[in-house]
């Protein structure tokens, strides 16, 4: 049987094995175990399995458990077929790789114990990951890298692929046209933008259309979304969370990311 997916984590076992967890292109996460898959031995060879990198698995019939008792495919064969070349060697860039895989592993659910007919609405989660990667390297190969702005398009794809999307159109409250209203505010624990009869806030109009173009922008169009910065990628981060009943306090890269 064969497996694609995205690296998300792995975890040295014993002197050369590996734990690796793939985000599968079905949105499921899959772990897998890997001989050998730390690299080494007599040529020094490095590992292919970088968080980020795109591998093919083929799996062998006998399964094997890690120590919490998971299930774990034992790797026959494997190849890279995509690596985050320039990613690593920027931090920014790899700490926001970093939270894309802490949300995702929040998100995703596992592939073990599940029926391969299940899985079709976890499918948008790899195509988010992997454009979110795709592109996230495309800009610092074009040196057009800008992280509130890959972080800004990912939350909004992630969110729409979600079905979480907040409504960017009517007043939670009131229903009133949002955008016929001069001053919005968005109230991340209710999920809704108001409108400024219903609630008084600092006025995030600008907040509101950029997230209505995230959008409509097709990830290969990133650098068409202006005008992003950290505070309102921090919001939607902040809604996430609310939904998910996450604190971004446990989210190991945030805390790296936000005061970076
Ligand atoms: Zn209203």
């Amino acid at each position: 049987m064969l497996f694609e997916g995205i690296v998300i984590t792995r975890v040295p076992f014993k002197e050369r094995d590996l734990i690796v967890k793939l985000l599968l292109r079905n949105g499921l996460l899959g772990s897998f175990y890997i001989y050998g898959g730390q690299g080494g031995g007599k040529r020094h060879k490095p590992t292919v399995f970088e968080p980020g990198s795109m591998m093919k698995i083929h799996i062998r019939e006998t399964k094997t458990r890690n120590m919490e008792g998971t299930e774990l495919l034992v790797a026959q064969e494997y190849s890279r077929t995509w690596e985050a070349a320039s990613i690593r060697y920027n931090i920014q860039a790899f700490y926001l790789i970093c939270l894309y895989f802490e949300l995702v592993m929040k998100i995703a659910p596992s592939q073990q114990g599940q029926a391969e007919t299940e899985t079709t609405e976890t499918e948008g989660i790899f195509s988010v990951v992997s454009n979110a990667l795709f592109y996230l390297e495309n800009s610092l190969i074009q040196n057009k890298f800008e992280a509130s702005q890959q972080l800004m398009l990912f939350m909004v794809k992630l969110l729409f692929h979600m079905g979480i999307m907040p409504d960017t159109d009517h007043c939670g409250y009131c229903q009133a046209n949002l955008l016929e209203s001069d001053a919005v505010s968005f109230v991340p624990a209710e999920g809704q933008f108001s409108c400024k009869n219903c609630f008084t806030g600092e006025n995030e109009k600008g907040f509101l259309l950029r997230i209505k173009k995230g959008y409509q922008t097709r990830y290969q169009d990133y650098p068409d979304l202006l005008g992003t910065n950290f505070y309102e990628s921090d919001r939607l981060i902040q809604y996430f969370c609310h939904q998910f009943h996450l604190k971004t306090m446990d989210l190991r890269s945030y805390k790296l990311l936000f005061k970076s």
